[in-house]
């Protein structure tokens, strides 16, 4: 018989502890290699989670400002209702259970020469794998009136979810009777396409009830959206979508939809074709590009998002250097997508550690979406990498908008979307 060493046999324990819950107890000496995560949200959390389950030898540090963190996917049910609390998790459990070590501050800077990186304590911290997955960066001065500063008082756009979360479902809910809501979706890509759509079907749902003559105006800056046929269908049968009695319109970009000005002291928006609506909650989202810390730092080549090799996510710009979620080059941005992303990654540097090559990745972006109480529907979009591109293997969609009416299957996709949130929730924090 073969004698098992006591590093061998701590391994085995701690691998055998955590699949029955308890915290799993890393074995790494002095020499072991450190892996600095960026950004404690759903891309590094599971980078963090699933690095840790394949390998107990490397020293893990997560940065985040935030001691809580609020999902995105489910806020705008807490727009009409839900609380917020079902959304939000703290860090502990993780850093407890996967010995993580959490810095609670924000990074300004990285030199990639030294292989360090400075946060806005004047903390130092030195990696030898560093993965960026910090979120979107907004744009705010490409509507003229709007800045940061309305972003996070007036017009807002709670695009991250959290405190602009409650202040808009605040805003909302102190709309006068037929009252205007403005909502603007922002040129593709942004984070989670169907989004801004959800968000104006549920509102619009919650004024059948609460204010029954209060409309939704869609200022769009795309010609089109996904799921547009199943909105508008849906839209037609409840919201009386088209006709002079519409709780719901939507001005595309091909009608001139795109705000261009907004007033916050009149509460106006101006749009491209000229028209100025008035409107008592105005909602723009704003443009999308990558994090400022990823364009500071030259990974975006100056342009809008981090240029990333599909095989790995590993940059393409800077060495040892990975970046996932929202900010990285992918063609669509959802959580689903910076979740498979992360284990790719944690993959990625656990065979690097090893000498081995990364295996080939697929990325599955599962995008769950609700028109209302009782319409849900899914699209299933498969990527692979080939020869250096990012290719679209497989799309699968339901309900298709010519399927006839099933309402079993409408609620059915309902019950999964919320479902589906509640597991995803526990993949990325438990
Ligand atoms: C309304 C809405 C609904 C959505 N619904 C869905 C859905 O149903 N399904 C789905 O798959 N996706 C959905 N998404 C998209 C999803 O939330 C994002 O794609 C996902 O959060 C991206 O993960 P990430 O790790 O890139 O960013 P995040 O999850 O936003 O995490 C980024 C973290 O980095 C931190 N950070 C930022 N800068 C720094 C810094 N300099 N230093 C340290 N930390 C920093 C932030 O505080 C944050 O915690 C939705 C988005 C919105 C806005």
């Amino acid at each position: 018989m073969t004698q098992i060493s006591r590093r061998e046999l701590l391994k085995l324990l701690g691998a055998a502890s955590i699949m029955g819950g308890a915290a799993l107890r890393p074995v790494y000496g002095k020499a072991a290699a450190k892996v600095v995560i960026v950004g404690g949200g759903i891309g590094g959390m599971i980078t963090a989670k699933y690095l840790r389950l394949i390998n107990q030898d490397v020293h893990i540090t997560v940065i985040e400002p935030d001691s809580i963190y609020t999902f995105c996917p489910g806020s705008n049910d807490v727009l009409v209702g839900e609380s917020i609390s079902d959304f939000q998790r703290t860090y502990q459990h993780s850093k407890d259970r996967y010995q993580l070590q959490m810095i609670a501050d924000r990074v300004k800077d990285i030199d990639f020469n030294r292989k360090q990186l400075k946060t806005g304590s004047g903390k130092k911290i030195a990696y030898d794998y560093l993965v960026l997955s910090p979120g979107p960066g907004f744009v705010f001065d490409n509507i003229a009136g709007w800045s940061k500063e309305l972003a996070d008082s007036k017009i807002l756009h709670a695009w991250k979810a959290g405190k602009q979360t409650l202040m808009l479902r605040d805003q909302i809910r102190a709309m006068p009777q037929g009252g205007v809501m403005v909502i603007a979706p922002p040129p593709m890509p942004f984070r989670c396409p169907p989004a801004p759509y959800e968000r104006a079907s549920f509102v619009a749902e919650w004024m059948a009830q609460h204010n029954p003559r209060g409309k939704i105006i869609i200022l769009d800056n795309n010609p089109g959206f996904v799921f547009q046929k199943q909105y508008i269908k849906y839209w037609k049968q409840r919201r009386a979508y088209g006709t002079d009695k519409a709780s719901i319109e939507w001005i595309s970009s091909t009608q001139g939809g795109a705000v261009t000005q907004v007033d916050a002291r009149n509460m106006t928006v101006r749009i491209q074709n000229g028209e100025t609506i008035r409107a008592d909650v105005i909602n723009l989202i704003p443009t999308n590009t990558a994090n400022r810390l990823l364009i500071r730092t030259g990974l975006t080549q100056g342009k809008d998002w981090a240029a990333v090799n599909h095989h790995d996510m590993s940059s393409l710009v800077q060495k040892d250097v990975y970046v996932i979620g929202d900010s990285a080059d992918f063609n669509i941005k959802t959580g689903y997508l910076a979740a498979d992303q992360g284990k790719v990654v944690a993959q990625a540097i656990h065979a690097r550690l090893h000498n081995q090559a990364p295996g080939q990745p697929l990325y599955v972006n599962d995008c769950l979406a609700k028109a209302g109480k009782d319409f849900g529907m899914t699209l299933t979009e498969t990527y692979r990498e080939r020869e250096g591109k990012l290719q679209l293997a497989q799309s699968i969609q339901r309900p298709l908008s010519s399927e006839p009416e099933n309402t079993f299957m409408r609620h059915f996709l309902v019950a999964a979307a919320d479902n589906w949130q509640r597991s995803f929730r526990r993949d990325v924090f438990d």
